[in-house]
């Protein structure tokens, strides 16, 4: 994937043309680049991964310098701070980014934590607070648990039809992406129904809760990481694609998630990253909520780097970071964003 990119990236790297464009970039601009991670995880075989691999972000070895790069280049912030730095009339910091996670996975308190409180890092973390307080891990991951280790050889559903499940980990990582794809743009009853169908054929006996392999945060944890630095914005209750679903379910879960985080932290919640993220995900409906709500900042997942004068608010773009970004590639990324993301 993106081959051609990572060569250049490499060749631009090894001349070190990377560090000097990067520092006219942070020099010459007024660009926010907001980083986007999932997860912070060591992987020993991806073959034998039950869960979705494409939302290991880094492992530790290269979060780390990742993160040492952002310390010595970028000025690091969070959105309370750009918020106050754009309430008094001014401007933020040139290179300022901002390091954000989706989801609120466990490896996030274990793994990127103590690596952003040794740097001195501030960061975003986005809470799905359904998960949070049910201790249950994201549907999606259930999901890919449930097609990677099932011993089913056809399920069906009503939506999906029948669908065949080879034995190889790549059809079955293939199916996965197919399915998650397709329910991901569906309206939200038809999802729900059409996860509970394939959880009850792949996953007969599920009793997973969370630990480090894949699962939420708990409170006490993001508490932890509150009081030292790291900022809570909202990434709904349950994780649905918010276009997709009824327009009292998208005011709950913009409103309930801000609610628990706040009621739990006693800080205000001003930015949501929308489930999904994708252009598809967040339409006018979306927006009037999520401002009605009352948040300052919508977060996409669509790539980009943004600049105060010009940016959407409610549509914020984001850097993203894949566990195949090597240390030339998040260079380049950052430095000639326009070429490398
Ligand atoms: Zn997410």
């Amino acid at each position: 994937m993106n081959g051609k990119r990572a060569f250049a990236a490499d060749i631009f790297g090894k001349f070190g043309a990377t560090a000097a464009l990067g520092a006219l970039r942070v020099k010459f601009s007024d660009g926010i680049t907001i980083l986007a991670y999932h997860r912070i995880l060591d992987v020993d075989s991806e073959h034998k991964f039950p869960f979705d691999i494409e939302l290991v972000s880094a492992s530790v070895q290269q979060f780390t310098h990742q993160m040492e790069y952002i310390k010595a280049h970028y000025q690091p912030i969070t959105f309370s701070t750009l918020l106050q730095y754009l309430d008094r009339g001014e401007n933020p910091p040139r290179g300022a980014a901002i390091v954000t996670f989706d989801d609120g996975f466990l490896d996030n308190y274990h793994n990127a934590f103590p690596i952003l409180k040794r740097l001195g890092l501030p960061a975003t973390i986005f809470l799905s607070t359904g998960n949070i307080d049910s201790q249950e891990t994201f549907w999606y991951e259930k999901l890919s648990f449930g097609v990677m280790t099932t011993d089913a050889s056809t399920v069906s559903t009503p939506t999906l039809g029948t669908l065949t499940i080879s034995s190889s980990p790549e059809s079955r990582r293939a199916l996965i992406k197919r399915v998650t794809l397709k329910l991901k743009l569906a309206p939200d009853e038809v999802r729900l129904a059409a996860l509970d169908a394939l959880y009850a054929q792949l996953l007969p006996s599920w009793g997973w809760k969370n630990d480090a392999r894949s699962g939420p945060m708990n409170w006490n944890q993001i508490k932890e990481m509150s009081a030292n630095n790291i900022e809570f914005g909202s990434h709904s209750v349950s994780h649905p694609v918010l276009s997709r679903v009824t327009l009292p379910k998208l005011a709950f879960e913009v409103e309930h998630s801000k609610h628990r985080i706040e009621a739990e932290l006693q800080k205000p919640v001003q930015v949501i990253a929308y489930p999904v993220g994708g252009v598809e995900a967040f339409d006018n409906n979306v927006r009037a909520a999520v401002k009605k709500a009352g948040y300052r900042f919508g977060v996409s997942y669509v790539a980009g780097i943004e600049r105060p004068d010009q940016w959407d608010a409610f549509a914020l773009r984001r850097v993203h970071v894949e566990r195949y970004v090597n240390s030339h590639f998040f260079k380049a990324m950052l430095a000639m964003p326009e070429i490398f993301i």
